[in-house]
């Protein structure tokens, strides 16, 4: 995810690359256990120090589902776009609104990674649950037994991940 900003002129231009489940991995992330989205950034650069950045992020990651565990697919399809500054800009905001991404003054090398990991992360919905009926009725009476277990030994149901799930039962 590397951009370089040096040896072209001012102008529009376009780069491609690809978030594998490798580039989660260099984020220590361990929620995402499979993923494939194809990035596409345009970068125009108005002036040596002006840049503004647009990503398309468009494939699918795979997390644990919320209610069973086994395994969702989440389409990613997502297009952030930021302002690029070089030097310490007052706000975290440009003049049109824009979120502003701050480089050091030395940097001839755009890296957006954190900028790619981010925004995908965002683009997720806040409740991954398969579609209803979709779920793994075997991790689901499993989860439920193992909640009868808890209740058994005294465990505080409020306390317990799957006490929103009791209501299923
Ligand atoms: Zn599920």
């Amino acid at each position: 995810m590397i951009i370089p900003l040096n040896g072209w002129a001012a102008g529009e231009r376009k780069f491609h690359s690809h978030a594998g489940i490798e580039f989660f991995h260099t984020f220590d992330n361990t929620e995402i256990l499979d993923a494939n989205v194809q990035v596409e950034v345009t970068v125009r650069k108005e002036a040596m120090r002006k840049v503004e950045a647009v990503l398309h992020l468009q494939g699918t990651v795979t997390v644990p589902c919320d209610r069973c565990l086994e395994p969702l697919v989440l389409p990613v399809d997502a297009k952030p776009s930021f302002s690029i500054r070089f030097d310490a800009p007052e706000t975290d905001l440009s003049e049109d609104g824009k979120e502003i991404l701050q480089l050091s003054t030395t940097d001839a090398d755009l890296d957006l990674s954190q900028a790619v990991y981010d925004y995908i992360l965002l683009s997720l919905p806040l409740q991954k649950v398969h579609p209803e009926g979709e779920c793994n009725a075997d991790t689901i009476r499993f989860l439920g037994h193992q909640e009868r277990i808890d209740e058994e030994a005294g465990a505080q149901q409020a306390n317990s991940p799957f006490a929103a799930l009791k209501g299923l039962f």
